[in-house]
């Protein structure tokens, strides 16, 4: 089955109003084995709103529409339904009394407004709405079905939830499911370049890379009649795809870094603390974001002027003097102090340039150097990240917990 969903809404197209309901929709179809071909958006314009209906109606088998159900004059899409499949709006009466009763509910007069969302296209399912007034409707054609929903979301949400789902599962015979796997220390188009050729050579499953804020994920979709299918589908592809890219593999459901970094600390109970400079708390913040780290973080210290430093972590001040708060000999000082302060498993110190200011000849915007200190060894890795500060500061983040991912691979064999 194929769908197009048809949203509207004047403030849509004005960038007013981000269209969150196309995107619901889309995941729940796509879920439902439906193929979702178009998204189309229109105004609350009766002209355009009919040929986008009439567009709709010839490329795909389903369309849903959402927004343009409510009480008021620019609230046309029944009106424009009825019209395009040549049918009246008839009243229906069980509708009518819902609508008075709520606005009794809600202690409020009820406008003569109103009494036309009680009027459906003829022959259509009354889809009733316990969040608001407008209800929806499901209208069938010719073999073809138009569902229209009301615009806000929680509503819309609500009826697609208890009503649409169970309507459209029994017509699809299909599920689409997904899988999408998470890698760190490689950028996109290595990642691309070293599966390419499963890129391109496959249709079910399909492969698709996508980067965001220094996330790099594969989303593996494939499409089949029963679960077993799909996993029969999907599975082969993570095979392969683990024995060409295995070291940069962090998750196989989506999980965040931060929170399998976390989950490993707290498999092996190995207690962590943290002296951030440029990153200014920030790396604590990811870990207590995550429920019951408590058991495994014992502190973070936003060391950030040279006091603090020489203060908090007994850095020797003449290195700072020497070498300068962004270099290596500063951040190996920071970690071997911080693990003499806090006797933890794991420290971690950072110290970087994020810019734009602060840089020299020598030391670039986006010189970062991490420390790593264990009951084994200390480590300081130097980076250079681009951008601007928030940039190299999320960067900065993503490279330390992925210095504490391989280290304890390496030191506890997890
Ligand atoms: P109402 O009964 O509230 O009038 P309606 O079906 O007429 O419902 P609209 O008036 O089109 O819906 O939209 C109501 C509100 O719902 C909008 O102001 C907006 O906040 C939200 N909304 C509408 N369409 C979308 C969309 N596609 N994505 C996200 N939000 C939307």
């Amino acid at each position: 089955m194929n769908c197009t969903i048809l949203t509207i809404g004047t403030e849509l197209l004005m960038g007013q109003i981000v269209n969150t309901n196309a995107a619901f929709l889309s995941r729940e179809l796509n879920g439902l084995g439906i193929n979702v071909l178009y998204h189309l958006t229109v105004g609350d314009n009766p002209h355009r709103l009919e040929k986008m209906l009439k567009y709709g109606l010839e490329f795909s088998d389903l369309i849903i529409t959402t927004g343009g159900l409510g009480p008021t004059q620019d609230d046309l899409t029944k009106e424009i339904v009825a019209k395009s499949l040549d049918k009246e709006l008839v009243l229906h009466g069980r509708t009518l009394n819902r609508i008075k009763d709520f606005f009794k509910k809600i202690n409020r007069n009820m406008s003569e407004n109103n009494i036309k969302q009680a009027y459906f296209p003829t022959n259509s399912i009354v889809l009733e709405n316990d969040r608001g007034t407008a209800p929806g409707f499901i209208v069938e054609t010719n073999k073809k079905v138009i569902i229209s929903l009301p615009g806000p979301p929680m509503e819309m949400q609500n009826i697609f939830q208890s009503s649409v789902k169970s309507y459209l599962s029994d017509k699809s015979n299909y599920k689409i499911k997904s899988k999408v796997l998470k890698f760190v220390g490689m950028g996109e188009s290595q990642l691309e370049t070293s599966l390419e050729d499963l890129i391109t050579n496959q249709t079910n499953p399909t492969i698709a890379t996508y980067a965001k804020g220094g996330e790099l994920a594969l989303r593996i979709t494939a499409k089949g009649k029963t679960d077993e299918e799909i996993e029969g589908l999907i599975n082969p592809i993570i095979m392969e795809v683990e024995a060409r890219l295995k070291e940069y593999l962090y998750s196989y459901n989506g999980e965040s870094l931060e929170k399998v970094v976390a989950d490993m600390l707290m498999a092996k109970d190995i207690t962590i603390s943290l002296a951030e400079s440029c990153t200014g708390g920030l790396l604590a913040s990811k870990f207590t974001s995550i429920s019951g780290i408590s058991k495994v973080l014992d502190r973070g210290i936003i060391t950030y002027s040279n006091a603090a430093k020489i203060e908090e972590l007994n850095v020797d001040e003449e290195i700072l003097k020497n070498y300068g708060a962004v270099s290596k000999e500063a951040a190996e000082a920071m970690v071997i102090g911080l693990k003499s302060v806090t006797n933890t498993d794991l420290c971690i110190s950072i110290t970087g340039i994020a810019g734009p200011t602060g840089a020299t000849l020598q030391k670039p915007v986006g010189l970062v150097y991490l420390g790593i200190a264990t009951n084994k060894s200390v480590l300081v890795k130097k980076l250079n990240f681009n951008g601007d500060r928030n940039r190299i500061r999320n960067y900065t983040i993503i490279a330390a917990l992925n210095l504490i991912r391989k280290t304890v691979q390496r030191e506890y064999g997890v």
